[in-house]
């Protein structure tokens, strides 16, 4: 049976091999393999490319997150604001440093955290807003970051799904007060293995985090703090330099095919995915929402063709979080995501053919339905 997988990293190794093969040399030749200038050349290229002053490489998204939110002070008694309908970590490292997150429900349009909802979700205890820029596409930041200035709260933007995308033209994680990005191999810019990096323009956090990463310490042996042992491998920094300089390509793929679903689903009774004005999403999933949800999935299961959902339980909703008191319904939005939605296949190397293959099985089930709209 022909077979659709949901993405293929492999195909995009094939296309690069020799540079990743050359770059993966160069560290091993160097004798460099924990920081030094693999590191630093790479956390200047994604500086470079976000636009920010700094970026400080760390072990993985989570603890891009986590060491952002620890510099910036969070901690027992604090609250940090952010989306339920999101990978768990973006609530996680706020539990992990004692602090309290606090769900504030989505925008069903985009999926990111609706705006309109905030002021109300704000206490005395708020110290931060988190935005998830979810699938690729980024929340609504001026509402958000004016909220942000009315309360005096930071904004850390969890940009992992997010790289190269842009609100009126500036690169999402450039906005807040920090921007953290992971390089989970299925991430839109991967790496071979766990990596991340938080990018920002303020000096005095970038500080931190540089010491939070290596035990707190600066120099060497002299402790200021408590911290983490979360360093960007050299073999990752090397092989994702190399990569970085095709990410607006492989995005500008995402997009082309994003929109050719977009065109060849239309009709259907479906919700396909709405980008907002003055934004670029980058497609890091493809996702649809239907009532027939768990059906369509089987169906296309049985035609070989593999799909995802993201996320099935909201995390206000997770068994971890039931102390916090959110009963079902809570936060509608982000339950009703959770039960209608799921990705098709998408990456920057699936061909047309599977692309088509893909839209005729999904139009195959609704005219077996009798659904057209
Ligand atoms: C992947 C991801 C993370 C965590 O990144 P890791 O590198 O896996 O630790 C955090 N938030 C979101 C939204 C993610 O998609």
């Amino acid at each position: 049976m022909r077979k659709v997988s949901l993405l293929d990293l492999t195909a995009q190794y094939q296309d690069i091999k020799p540079e990743i093969k050359q770059a993966v040399d160069n560290v091993l030749e160097s004798g460099n393999y924990i920081m030094g200038p693999f590191v630093k050349n790479f956390e200047q290229a994604m500086a470079e490319y976000c636009g920010t002053k700094y970026a400080i490489g760390v072990a993985n998204g989570t603890d891009a997150l986590l060491l952002t939110l620890d510099a910036l002070g969070i901690g027992p008694g604090d609250e940090v604001i952010t989306s339920p309908f999101t990978f768990f970590a973006s609530a996680e490292v706020i539990s992990r440093l004692g602090a309290t997150p606090v769900f504030v429900d989505i925008d069903p349009d985009t999926y990111n955290i609706d705006p309109a909802k905030l002021t109300a979700a704000i206490t005395p205890r708020t110290k931060a807003i988190m935005p998830v820029h979810i699938f690729g596409q980024p929340a609504d930041m001026d509402e958000i970051l004016a909220i942000a200035n009315e309360y005096n709260l930071f904004v850390v933007e969890d940009a992992c799904q997010a790289i190269g995308s842009t609100y009126n033209g500036k690169k999402i994680g450039s906005l807040g007060t920090a921007g953290c990005f992971s390089f989970f191999p299925t991430k839109n810019l991967g790496g071979y293995g766990d990596g991340g990096i938080v990018v920002t323009n303020n000096e005095e956090l970038a500080r931190k985090i540089q010491i939070l990463r290596v035990h707190g310490s600066n120099p060497k042996y002299y402790h200021s703090m408590i911290g983490y042992n979360s360093r960007l491998d050299a073999l990752q920094a090397a092989m994702l330099q190399v990569k970085l300089k095709y990410i607006d390509q492989w995005n500008r793929q995402r997009r082309e095919k994003a929109m050719m679903y977009n065109n060849a689903l239309k009709d259907l009774p479906l919700k396909l995915p709405y980008v907002k004005p003055n934004r670029e999403a980058v497609f890091h999933l493809y996702i649809i929402q239907t009532k027939y949800r768990d059906e369509l999935i089987g169906h296309l299961q049985q035609h070989g063709i593999a799909t995802g959902v993201y996320y099935p339980v909201p995390l206000h909703r997770q068994e971890v979080y039931k102390d916090l008191g959110y009963v079902a319904g809570s936060l509608v939005e982000s339950e009703k995501a959770a039960a209608g939605t799921l990705a098709l296949p998408l990456y920057p190397e699936m061909t047309i053919d599977d692309q088509e293959y893909v839209i005729s099985i999904v139009r195959e089930f609704f005219e077996a339905k009798g659904e057209r709209v």
